[in-house]
């Protein structure tokens, strides 16, 4: 009785496992193409049109439902020797924000020729992207950076690098590129020598095997993997939080990792950010946070020149410095009357530019509060202030009198703030920001040469296998800088580009 119950059971675990294995032979799907490009963002996107135009048959796979990845909110692209800047008699070279961004980065960990190679190819890029139908304007980022950044012209709703992809997929899909959606590669197809496709997952879960001559890795670095920034980086990710939540886990760095690529570089684009209920993200109340008033750490002490916020990557470290990595910051009753009446000094980005008036700020001040946003403060006095951001009373108010007996005095003692730009903050109400810190994009990756082929562990390229955006390693230091402003999607822009064109190349010698 238990043999044949042994048996009968066998038999079906068998019929089982041969419907089972017949019906999943039977849901994969094989393709066969030159190129496959592994996310459609802004490398991805840039990759597939230019390896379609050099002649390639390409197909794209993207993770999400819709393309974009972070290149949607991203803005401006860095570029010098436009026609854009040389109609505002802008003469930054190619050669200064080198050098500035070699001196950022203390000269070295930093990949050079190609640092040099991508800031130079800028100009090009703008160029190209405008012969695809992006268009742009020449804009500032803060008030203590050169004007390199190419704002995207929004189209209809679609507001700047949205619009720049939308543009960028339209023409991808003119030229014939495959694109497929909601299947992301997650395992590069590898011989011991040469890269020859990729095994992806389709929305119900089939396997999607594509067989390639060449593959462009663009999957947008690993902001959303805590695993990652906790493995791959020093920061602490229970304290430092992704702007936006976007799906992206390191998946081209890893699966370019196990086939040999080096990598390095790692780390993230820190910001100081205040996030909420009942207040829009990079709205007035977050511009007015960065207002460079007064900033006191969880201890109620000042530990910095506050106008460190005109660039939001170094601020981002500042804070991210302080015990917990949040600070307050803290103004009166006359700072926001002139934030209402004459515009902020730093501002948000474009959506709250440098000279905004805040015109409804107490408004939507009130509304945060409604809503129960514990990330605001408002106080009459000190004492009150104080006791809401719990901070020891007298502590805060010695720092509070501190403060403004250097600006009094003309002379900042603690940390040398030019006098100038130091609001007192005297007036009741007292309004106080908690800041904590955000990352908006991973830094570091595969290591690539200038024709964005991955390199080994012996510095010699990984045949087949291309790296693009932020999936690449070794174009940042500590932290990025705002003198080469939007050198990030200027870079998925070129390295697509460039990766798009040589892995057609490549293709064609197979
Ligand atoms: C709010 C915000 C504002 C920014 N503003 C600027 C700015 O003004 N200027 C600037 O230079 N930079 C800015 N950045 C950074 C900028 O967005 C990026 O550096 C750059 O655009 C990234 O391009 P990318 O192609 O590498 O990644 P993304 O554009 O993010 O594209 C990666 C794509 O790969 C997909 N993907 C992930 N995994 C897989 C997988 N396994 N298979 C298939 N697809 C996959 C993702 O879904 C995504 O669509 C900003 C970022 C944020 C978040």
């Amino acid at each position: 009785m238990l043999s044949l119950f042994k048996k009968l059971t066998s038999v079906s675990v068998m019929t089982a496992a041969l419907l089972f294995s017949v019906s999943v032979y039977a849901k994969d799907r094989m393709y066969e193409t030159d190129v496959v490009v592994v996310g459609v963002g802004g490398a991805g996107v840039a990759a597939a049109v230019s390896a379609a135009q050099s002649g390639a048959k390409v197909i794209a796979l993207e993770k999400q439902e819709m393309p974009g990845g972070s290149s949607n909110f991203a803005e401006g692209l860095f570029a010098v020797g436009t026609p854009e800047q040389k109609r505002l008699y802008v003469d930054v070279t190619a050669e200064e924000a080198f050098k500035h961004a070699m001196d950022f980065n203390h000269r070295f960990r930093i990949n050079e020729k190609l640092l040099r190679f991508s800031l130079k190819e800028s100009t090009k890029t703008i160029e190209w992207l405008k012969e695809q139908g992006v268009e742009f304007d020449v804009f500032r980022v803060s008030p203590e950076e050169p004007q390199v950044w190419h704002l995207v012209r929004s189209k209809g709703n679609l507001e700047h690098g949205a619009a720049l992809i939308h543009t960028m997929v339209t023409r991808a899909n003119e030229l014939g590129v495959k694109i497929m959606y909601g299947t992301p590669g997650h395992k590069l197809i590898y011989d011991g020598k040469k890269v020859k496709g990729i095994e992806a997952v389709d929305p119900k879960g089939n396997k999607v095997i594509i067989k390639a001559k060449a593959v462009i890795i663009a999957t947008g670095g690993f902001p959303n993997s805590e695993e990652k920034i906790a493995e791959w980086t020093k920061f602490d990710p229970a304290k430092v939080k992704a702007a936006l939540p976007l799906g992206k886990t390191g998946d081209g760095i890893s699966m370019a990792m196990e086939v040999g690529a080096d990598a390095g570089g790692f780390g993230l684009m820190l910001t100081p950010g205040i996030l909420g209920p009942g207040m829009a993200p990079f709205g007035p109340i977050f511009a007015l946070s960065w207002e460079p008033g007064l900033w006191v750490n969880k201890y109620g002490e000042r530990f910095t020149d506050e106008t460190v916020i005109h660039n939001f990557s170094l601020a981002g470290n500042v804070v991210e410095g302080q015990r917990d990595s949040f600070v307050w910051s803290i103004i009166d009753e006359d700072a926001v009357t002139r934030a209402e009446k004459e515009g902020v000094v730093t501002g948000a980005g474009v959506l709250t530019p440098v000279g905004t008036k805040l015109s409804n700020i107490r408004a939507e001040l009130q509304t945060a509060l409604d809503a129960g946003n514990q990330e605001i403060a408002i106080a009459d006095t000190v004492e009150e202030l104080a006791v809401k951001i719990n901070v020891e009373p007298k502590r805060l108010k010695k720092t509070i009198d501190d403060f403004n007996y250097y600006k009094e005095h003309n002379f900042d003692e603690e940390f040398a703030r030019d006098p100038n730009s130091m609001p007192y903050v005297k007036k009741g109400k007292f309004y106080a920001f908690r800041m904590k810190t955000y990352h908006f994009v991973s830094y570091g990756g595969i290591k690539v040469n200038n024709d964005m082929q991955a390199t080994d562990k012996q510095d010699k390229p990984i045949e087949g296998l291309y790296v693009t955006g932020m999936d690449v390693g070794g174009l940042h230091g500590d932290t990025y800088t705002l003198w080469t402003s939007g050198a990030a999607y200027s870079f998925a822009a070129t390295s697509g580009r460039i990766a798009g064109a040589k892995a057609a190349e490549y293709s064609k010698m197979k």
